[in-house]
């Protein structure tokens, strides 16, 4: 009777051990599955423009090319070695951003003086083929990395250029959100009238290498990693991503700031003269 008591006693104990073991060996074998596919796909990435490379070299050696045909084989090498080159770029920005133990620097960023940054590079990006409009509602800068920073938000604006056909619209506005007079949370918001996400594209965007349609992101020199990278940066700075999208309408990208990050405008960086 009391080795039944005990073994009632003791299932249950092992049945949570057995649980919390195959648990960790489920995490294990997610992990290293992960890093397979990563491989896999670093892999296939830096592939497919080698092998147009070897192509092009090829080309040159083996065809009698005049001037002009010359000049255009050496630009379509050029476009394959900077998609390499963007490819490692961005790897070694997800690779640092990954293994930093650390907080991000704590600047106080500039915000509207950002905004107008941005719209000068969607409309360097865009050339003058999208109407692209700008408007900071709120002069609340932002406390943070500007290099991370940077890397996130001017990715979202990239891609509402790139994953919007000519003619588009493309919107960034700086807004916040006051409780009695006090910031709750502000938002960076890039809208524009592109090619939509389809809703169940939208949990997995911030995979790595995830991308809607693989053909269009490469033709628009796209990675696949940019908004892994938005992602890291924005969990870092205690940031969320909200996106809504409509395909064939277009798409909504905000980053949402809490309070804690936001300043009043010109409040000076931590370790700079007032
Ligand atoms: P990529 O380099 O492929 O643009 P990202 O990580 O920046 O990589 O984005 C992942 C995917 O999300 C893109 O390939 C694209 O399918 C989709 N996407 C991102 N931004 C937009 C947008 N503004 N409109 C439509 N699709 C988008």
């Amino acid at each position: 009777r009391s080795q039944f008591t005990l073994s009632v006693q003791v299932f249950p104990y092992g049945d949570q051990q057995k649980l919390l073991l195959s648990q960790d060996i489920t995490q294990l074998e997610r992990t290293e599955s992960m890093r397979r596919d990563f491989v896999a796909n670093v892999s296939h990435e830096i592939k497919t423009p080698l092998t147009v490379l070897g192509g092009f070299v090829e080309t040159m050696r083996d065809m009698p090319l005049d001037e002009t045909q010359r000049l255009r084989v050496l630009d379509m090498m050029q476009t394959q070695s900077d998609r390499m080159r963007h490819l490692v770029d961005d790897l070694l920005v997800l690779a640092r951003l990954e293994g930093d133990p650390y907080p991000p620097t704590e600047m106080v960023i500039d915000m509207p003086s950002m905004m107008t940054q941005y719209q000068n590079e969607a409309q360097a990006l865009s050339g003058g083929r999208h109407q692209i409009k700008m408007e900071a509602r709120t002069d609340l800068w932002v406390r943070g990395s500007p290099q991370e920073l940077h890397s996130a938000l001017s990715n979202l604006v990239s891609n509402a250029v790139r994953y919007t056909p000519d003619g588009g619209a493309i919107s960034l506005a700086w807004d916040a959100v006051l409780i009695d007079g006090q910031p709750r949370y502000a938002e960076f918001s890039v809208s524009d009238t592109g090619i939509g996400i389809a809703a169940e594209h939208i949990p997995r965007l911030t995979e790595r290498f995830y991308r809607v349609d693989r053909g269009r992101s490469r033709e628009s020199g796209g990675t696949g990693l940019g908004l892994a990278i938005a992602k890291h940066v924005l969990v870092r700075h205690q940031a969320e991503l909200l996106v809504h999208s409509t395909p064939g309408k277009g798409s909504r990208f905000v980053v949402r700031f809490p309070a804690a990050r936001l300043a009043p405008a010109g409040t000076p960086s931590a370790g700079r003269a007032a």
